[in-house]
């Protein structure tokens, strides 16, 4: 058989970029980064002033002149509400990236819809998930079981609408210097999830893990901001996949839900020694990680009240500048 390189380089290259692309572990080392980047909490548990507060998480990030939603909120019109008692326009939001698929994570979803493209008929153009996102999931009552992932309904409402929803099967940038970590590897065992919820995987119910739990990432020269949701994954197993598949570096600022208002002294302190060798520079987590670990943390990790804060609804990280925290959670 005669060699011939133009028809076998090709199939290479071409394999080789969606590698790159959607498996993301091109350079760790060296990856592009944003200049500018401003993350705006949305929803919180803790709130202050004219916003209101909730069980949920919901983030505005913007990056270089783009503008991104991380979580949608757990009522329908708590992200809208803050958003304008902020004055925060979310009508350049073209992309949403959705941490998980719990309902404190995405009832706001049709509402945002809704109103953001009545002011730009491009916004809300994609919605970026992780793989298990649809999958179907149960919940003992009474003597059976109740199903529990409205996401599935509310996805065919939201392809009606023209959304296009992408699963990612593992890290992928999805815009220049913003990553999603797409499924998270449990090299740990951080089990920060209910085990009465069941997910059905290859045709067998098991206990949920929440096997879509991703975090958002942007890569900057001071490393990694990262937002959780609910950080069912865990958080060292995340991090630890942020720094080994998109940046090998301390964590700039760590905010979201951690998942540790009910973590054992035990627990916290694992977490902590995890997180001290891995690099916490800023964390302004707030949601499901509660008051009394995140002040545990603060200390645990030589933080200080400038450093880590209560990520309360208002509150802001600015590349350059740090944490603005809101009157409450400084
Ligand atoms: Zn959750
Ligand atoms: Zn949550």
């Amino acid at each position: 058989m005669t060699f011939r390189p133009g028809i076998l380089i090709t199939p290479i290259i071409v394999i080789g970029f969606l590698i790159a692309s959607t498996c993301g572990a091109a350079d760790a080392a060296n990856p592009r980064a944003a200049e500018s980047v401003t993350v705006t909490i949305l929803s919180s548990n803790l709130a202050s002033g004219g916003t209101v507060g909730e069980w949920g998480f919901s983030a505005l990030v913007e990056v270089d002149g783009r503008c991104i939603l991380f979580d949608a909120g757990n009522y329908p019109d708590t992200v809208l509400r803050n958003a304008k008692s902020l004055g925060v326009d979310l009508s350049c939001v073209t992309d949403v990236v959705l941490s998980h698929f719990h309902a404190d994570h995405t009832t706001g979803l049709l509402p945002l819809l809704e109103d953001l493209r009545s002011r730009n008929p491009n916004a809300m153009r994609r919605i970026h998930v992780a793989e298990g996102f649809f999958l179907p999931r149960r919940i003992p009552s009474g003597s059976g079981y109740k199903k529990m992932n409205r996401m599935i309904a509310m996805r065919k409402d939201l392809e009606d609408a023209g959304v296009e929803f992408i699963e990612y099967p593992g890290p992928a940038e999805i815009s220049p210097a913003v990553w999603v970590t797409g499924p998270v590897e449990r090299n740990h065992p951080e089990k920060n999830y209910a085990q009465i919820v069941q997910v059905r995987i290859d045709g067998a119910w098991v206990v949920d893990h929440v096997p879509d739990s991703q975090g958002l990432t942007i890569v900057t020269p001071a490393g990694p901001i990262v937002l959780l949701g609910c950080g069912h994954s865990g958080s060292v197993n995340l991090l630890e996949q942020v720094q080994r598949s998109i940046q090998d570096h301390s964590i700039h600022a760590l905010m979201g839900g951690m998942h540790l208002y009910s973590a054992s002294d035990e627990t916290l302190l694992w977490t902590s020694d995890r997180l001290r060798k891995i690099g916490i520079q800023n964390l302004m987590a707030g949601h499901c990680t509660g008051i009394e670990p995140l002040i545990r943390l603060r200390a645990e990790l030589n933080l200080n009240r400038r450093t880590a804060v209560v990520g309360a609804v208002g509150s802001r990280f600015v590349y350059g500048e740090g944490i603005h925290p809101t009157a409450i959670a400084q």
